[in-house]
Formats: structure tokens, C-alpha cells, sequence
């Protein structure tokens, strides 16, 4: 007989492989992913893609795919059934929870999995085991950015849309390269800069593309934004460029804020940062004579000791100048991960409930414990970097990772290796063999977004919804699936049977989302979280600022100098995103085509360097921070300058993978490891 035919499908989804969150039709036939189609409906990106969003996805067909649980029998995985596999991870989390205390499991939800699936994650840990031990990778980039907002306008999100920004007169990216990082979004910004007279002002360590289009392109030494970020505002202050009547209807503490700005002097800034008077002078001039100023930040700022606070430092800029509450004006942290704006969102943190209601909010508490059943501790939990600590003394004794590779995106690698081996259990769901998966007691293997229904929420605070455009692989589960299933053994009658439920459940206990569901998010249709009534809202503190007076606060931080190092580390290494990859590379080195353009990693270093140490293109060279050491071949360009190494950060090999160099300092207010303030030496191992 003749075999049916499949037909061609087309199916709405969400690309993964950043927080810009552009949608688009893929074309399947069965498993076979035909093209990938942009459609004009697509209110992100419309017929835009990158070439991560239009050729990465052979991942999800590869060969290494997890297909079914595995257990750990010595130091071999052997192949076991779903409950065979769930039941022993209920049973050992279960009882470490039951011998050691609330401290004793600690869980890692991932900014790559769905909100519902988020949502149930921190349900796991928060109704099951009665413990606030949950967090996510935030945790590692964002989290110093949403900190610095909610301390000065009390919401973590970006002020306004991403179409808002081409309406700016001026935008400032701080430690970001959104043309490899946010491809699409930087577009925006090329064509507003290139046909609409915005100016472009970037600050960085190296030269990326936005900085070769800027009108003023600075290279502030490192670790130090926050300080000519306040002498720009002490400056305008000064000059009377402030907008007085903004800040007298709108915001608190000013006084004390000039205060703090007294020091920030453009002689200190210069001082500090190497940047002259007249380039600071002439960055404030082109301030005030915007007509809506955007800044832009990503992990140049928020990855190092004083992230919070420079992110503080920018929100109290944009404040001063009156550069909140209008389109084309605002604070744009650029979320990386494709949902880690939405992890948090859902409660994936420590401190925070769903729908940022924290923990110590009596009234917010009490609704979340009547709907659990269960009393919920007023303190946050521990955070990630927390967690492995306290594995590290001994205390935590259990963890269950999903979709994170923390053995390599955790700062210091070698000791989170050593950590996570002596865990008593550890359970880890994936898709792939990941690295921290070798240390696992049981793999439970998931699915990729394209096997998925959910919903995602991008940097700009967009819920958008994917539709499962391919059948599960082998035998593969949902994330939600599995944690439903870990938590009814535990004895609990969770009844999900699809991810709207648990979004409804979500929304009725999260005034911000209120008035979200599914048929509002219908096919290409979205909604902005942010308004108190819970309708959908593009512009943030349209309603006034998110504190009980609607006013907004000047935060008052001064600037604390980077980490220190031994002076036989004499060079400063940087890590960032390359176009083509997708953070550590755990995705898109599976996809044939992307591998194909970037197979390898390299360092790059400036010519003065490579002349003065004899260093060529192609040369391997060997790199030693205190904490560890690489190989990588070398590439000689003026991107950077002087002593300054930049490092993509997309690598799974422990050879090239920057956080084997990567030490234990953290931003003091959020416990982001300060993976920028990283020194090495260098030797050359190999010229030619
Ligand atoms: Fe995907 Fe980001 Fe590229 Fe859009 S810009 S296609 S969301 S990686």
C-alpha cells in the first residue's frame, strides 16, 4: 500500500536564541524542518530574522538529542523508563528534604523554557518543598539591572517597546553589542541612525559594530561606567541641563542625590576612567539637546562587582533628565536569553513570587500560601551563586537543574565542577549530554521550543505564545510534564493538563497579569506586563512610577573600585556574544550550519600586543587567571586595544570556555559573579 503522505505544515513559534523574541512561521514535515518563514504579522521583527533565527535549529534533529531517562549505576548512564527514573528522583529529593531541611535541595529553573514551565518550577519548590531555594540564570547576566530599576522606578523592565527606541533622538549602549547580541533590535537602531538623524553614543571595551556607527565611541577603563555615568549627570545638574520639572512632579531624593554627585567631578572621571572632559562635555550636550534619550546596557555593565549599581547609576541619569514615561525615552536592560525576562516573571527567583509579588510582602504571601496550602518563608532563598556555596559547605545537599549548564555558564568552572560532584543527588533536565549533565544522578531528558505550546516573554516585557510545531523526539517530555510528575509523587494533585492551565493559574494569582490568557495571546497577537490593573501595556509608569507614592528615587550608591589581582596578571580579558552563536554553544554547535561559519573559538588581542609578545593570527596561545587555564588560537585586531583580550563567550570545551579563567567575586547587591573582571597572563605556546 502506498504510504500516506504528510503534508507540509506551518506553525506559529518564538525564537530561542535571544530577548529580542522574534516570531515566524517554521515549515515542517514531520521532524524535517523545511525553511524557516518570516511573516509581516510578526510584531517583533516582521519579515526580519537573524541568522541564528533562520539556520540554527538542526539541533533540535541531532544526534546527541537525549531520548530517555538515564540513571547513573557507578560511573556508566544506563537507559530507564520514565517511572522508573521520575520515582527515584521523587524518592531521593524527598528524602534529603526530610533528613536535611528546607536547605537541603536547592532548584535551578532555566530562561529557556517556557513561563508556565517556570511557573511550575518555582510551585515545585515553593508548595512541595517549602523552600525558596529557586533561581535562574538571571542570576548571571540580568539580575544587577532589574535591581538598579527597582530601586529607582520600581519595575525590572524595559521602559517602552523595542519599535519605541527608533523614535529616541539619542541612544546610549553601555557595555553591550546588540548587533551580535540582539541582532534585529540593532537594526533598528542602524536604520534610525542612519536615516532618521538619531544620534548613537556607545561605550565599551571594544570596538564592536555599533561603535564603528556611533557618533561618540568610549572605552572607559574597566569597571568604571557608574563613574562617568554620575559625572555626566553631576555635570548637567550642574549646568542647569537637569529637567527640573520632571523631577519635582516625579521623583524623590534629589537633594540627597546632589549630595552623592559631589565627588563625580569630570577631573575624578577622567581620573578613573580615562575619559576626557571635553568627550563627557559634549556626551552631556548631545543629552540635553535630544529630543528623548534610550540607554541601552547589557553584561559589559551588569557582570561586575558594581553592576547594580551602574545600573542604578543609569536609571538616575535618564531620571534627572526627565527620560522616563514617552516613547522613544527610557531604561533598556537587553535581556539575553530568549525568556529570561520570563523567568523571572513567573517567580524563578528567591525573593520573588509570580508577578513580582515578594516574599516579604505579607498580603502577596498569604494569597500565594492559601492557594499552596503550605506556609511560604518571608525571606528570599538562596540564589544560585548561593546554592553552590552552600553544596560547596556541605548544607545543600541535592539539586535540580533544568536546562542550565551550570558547570559551564557559573563563574569559576573548575570549582562548580568540584561542587557539583560531591552532590548527594543531582537531577538534571536537558536536551542534550550537557556538561553539568556528567555529574548527574538522573538525566531526564526534555523538549526544545518547537516541541512545545508556552508562552515567552522577550526584553520588552512581550508575552508571545509558540505553538508545538513538531512531535516529540523518542521518548521526550515536556519540562511542565515532568515537574507535574516529580511533584504529584511528592504528593501533590497538581492536574495540568495543558500549559493554558497553568497560565490561568498563574494570571488569577499575578495582578500583572490579570487580564492575560491564551485567546488574548491568540496566534500573533501579544501583551506587555506592567500596568496595576493587569492590562496589557507597551509604556511603563504611564501611571506613575511602581512605589506607593507613583514617585520614582534617585538611588544613592557611590562607585566601589574592580577586583584586584595579583600584578603577574597583566591582562584584562573581556567575553561577549559572537553573531552566530548562542551563549555557551550548547545549541547552536549542533546546527550544521552555524558550526560551519564559527567552529572554533579564539581570543582576540590588540596589534600593540601581539607585536610586543610576538604573537600572530593563528597562534595558540595559553591563558592563566588564578582559577584556571586556557588554549585557544589568536586572532590579532584593533577591536581591542592595549592590554585588553576579548574572549566569545560561546564555548563547551573546557580548552576555550572563558569560565575556567572566571573567579569568585560577585556584585555585592545581587550575587552576579563579576565575570568581566577577569585578569589572565599569557604565554605563547605555538607562533605559527
Ligand atoms: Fe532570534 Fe534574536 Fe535573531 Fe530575532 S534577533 S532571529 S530573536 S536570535
Amino acid at each position: 500500500a502506498a504510504m500516506r503522505e504528510t503534508r507540509t505544515e506551518k506553525t506559529k513559534t518564538v525564537c530561542t536564541f535571544c530577548g529580542v523574541g522574534c516570531s515566524f512561521e517554521v515549515w515542517t514535515k514531520d521532524r524535517k524542518i523545511l525553511k524557516i518563514e518570516p511573516v509581516s504579522e510578526a510584531p517583533v521583527n516582521a519579515i526580519s530574522t537573524c541568522v541564528k533565527g533562520k539556520f540554527g535549529w538542526d539541533f533540535v534533529n541531532s544526534e546527541e538529542r537525549l531520548t530517555q531517562p538515564l540513571i547513573r549505576r557507578g560511573d556508566e548512564f544506563v537507559e530507564a523508563s520514565w517511572e522508573e527514573a521520575l520515582d527515584l528522583v521523587a524518592e531521593k529529593l524527598g528524602t534529603v528534604r526530610k533528613e536535611h531541611g528546607k536547605d537541603g535541595v536547592g532548584f535551578i529553573s532555566s530562561s529557556k523554557i517556557t513561563n508556565e514551565e517556570n511557573y511550575v518550577m518555582q510551585k515545585l519548590a515553593r508548595q512541595v518543598f517549602e523552600t525558596n531555594h529557586v533561581d535562574n540564570c538571571s542570576r548571571y547576566c540580568q539580575s544587577p539591572a532589574t535591581d538598579g530599576l527597582f530601586r529607582t522606578v520600581g519595575m525590572g523592565g524595559d521602559a517602552g517597546t523595542i519599535k519605541d527606541i527608533a523614535k529616541a533622538g539619542l541612544v546610549i549602549i553601555v557595555g553591550a553589542n546588540p548587533a551580535e547580541g540582539h541582532p534585529v533590535l540593532a537594526t533598528r537602531v542602524k536604520r534610525a541612525h542612519k536615516l532618521h538623524g538619531q544620534k548613537l553614543i556607545v561605550a565599551d571595551l571594544r570596538k564592536n559594530e555599533m561603535a564603528e556607527r556611533s557618533d561618540i565611541f568610549i572605552r572607559p577603563k574597566q569597571g568604571t561606567d557608574q563613574v562617568w555615568l554620575m559625572a555626566v549627570t553631576k555635570y548637567m545638574i550642574d549646568q542647569g541641563w537637569h529637567d527640573t520639572a520632571f523631577i519635582q512632579e516625579n521623583v524623590n531624593f534629589f537633594s540627597d542625590f546632589q549630595e552623592v554627585l559631589t565627588k563625580y567631578t569630570l577631573d575624578y572621571a577622567f581620573e578613573q576612567t580615562g575619559i576626557k572632559k571635553e568627550t563627557l562635555i559634549e556626551i552631556a550636550e548631545m543629552i540635553r539637546d535630544a529630543d528623548g534619550t534610550c540607554i541601552l546596557w547589557g553584561m559589559g555593565v551588569t557582570q561586575n562587582t558594581g553592576g547594580s549599581d551602574t545600573s542604578a547609576a543609569i536609571s538616575n541619569l535618564l531620571l534627572a533628565t526627565g527620560n522616563y514615561r514617552r516613547p522613544g525615552a527610557g531604561a533598556y536592560p537587553l535581556r539575553g536569553h530568549n525568556n529570561v525576562q520570563g523567568a523571572c516573571d513567573m517567580g524563578s527567583l528567591p525573593g520573588w513570587l509570580p508577578g513580582y509579588q515578594h516574599v516579604s510582602d505579607d498580603d502577596a504571601r498569604q494569597k500565594f500560601e492559601r492557594a499552596y496550602g503550605v506556609e511560604i518563608d518571608n525571606k528570599p532563598g538562596m540564589d544560585s551563586v548561593e546554592m553552590i556555596r552552600a553544596a560547596d559547605k556541605g548544607i545543600m545537599k541535592a539539586m535540580y537543574i533544568v536546562g542550565e549548564d551550570m558547570a559551564l555558564v557559573d563563574s569559576n568552572a573548575n570549582h562548580v565542577d568540584q561542587v557539583l560532584s560531591n552532590l548527594d543527588f543531582l537531577v538534571v533536565q536537558d536536551i542534550f549530554f550537557s556538561r553539568t549533565a556528567q555529574y548527574a544522578d538522573v538525566i531526564l531528558p526534555a523538549v526544545p521550543s518547537l516541541e512545545k505550546d508556552g508562552t515567552f516573554t522577550n526584553t520588552e516585557r512581550r508575552v508571545q505564545r509558540l505553538y508545538k510545531a513538531l512531535p516529540n523526539l523518542g521518548n521526550t517530555r515536556q519540562d511542565w510534564w515532568i515537574v507535574q510528575e516529580i511533584a504529584n509523587r511528592l504528593g501533590a494533585n497538581w492536574n495540568y493538563s495543558h500549559p493554558s492551565d497553568i497560565f490561568d493559574e498563574m494570571a488569577s494569582l499575578s495582578p500583572l497579569f490579570s487580564q492575560a490568557n491564551y485567546e488574548v495571546l491568540k496566534d500573533w497577537n501579544s501583551f506587555f506586563w506592567g500596568s496595576h490593573d493587569g492590562s496589557s501595556t507597551p509604556l511603563l509608569y504611564v501611571d506613575g512610577f511602581n512605589f506607593p507614592d507613583k514617585k520614582a528615587r534617585f538611588a544613592m550608591s557611590d562607585w566601589i573600585e574592580p577586583v584586584e589581582f595579583p600584578t603577574e596578571f597583566d591582562l584584562h580579558i573581556n567575553n561577549g556574544r559572537l553573531l552566530e552563536h548562542f551563549h555557551e554553544g550548547n545549541l547552536t554547535n549542533k546546527s550544521a550550519g552555524i558550526q560551519s561559519k564559527v567552529p572554533e573559538i579564539f581570543v582576540e588581542l590588540s596589534p600593540e600586543l601581539a607585536e610586543e609578545r610576538g604573537v600572530l593570527t593563528g597562534s595558540i596561545v595559553r591563558l592563566i587567571s588564578p582559577y584556571g587555564a586556557l588554549k585557544v588560537p589568536a586572532i590579532v585586531t584593533d577591536r581591542v586595544q592595549g592590554n585588553e583580550l576579548f574572549l566569545p563567550l560561546n564555548s563547551v570545551l573546557k580548552e576555550s570556555a572563558i569560565n575556567f579563567l572566571t573567579g569568585p567575586a560577585t556584585d555585592e547587591r545581587t550575587n552576579t559573579p563579576a565575570f568581566k573582571q577577569t585578569k589572565v597572563r599569557m604565554e605563547l605556546l605555538q607562533k605559527e
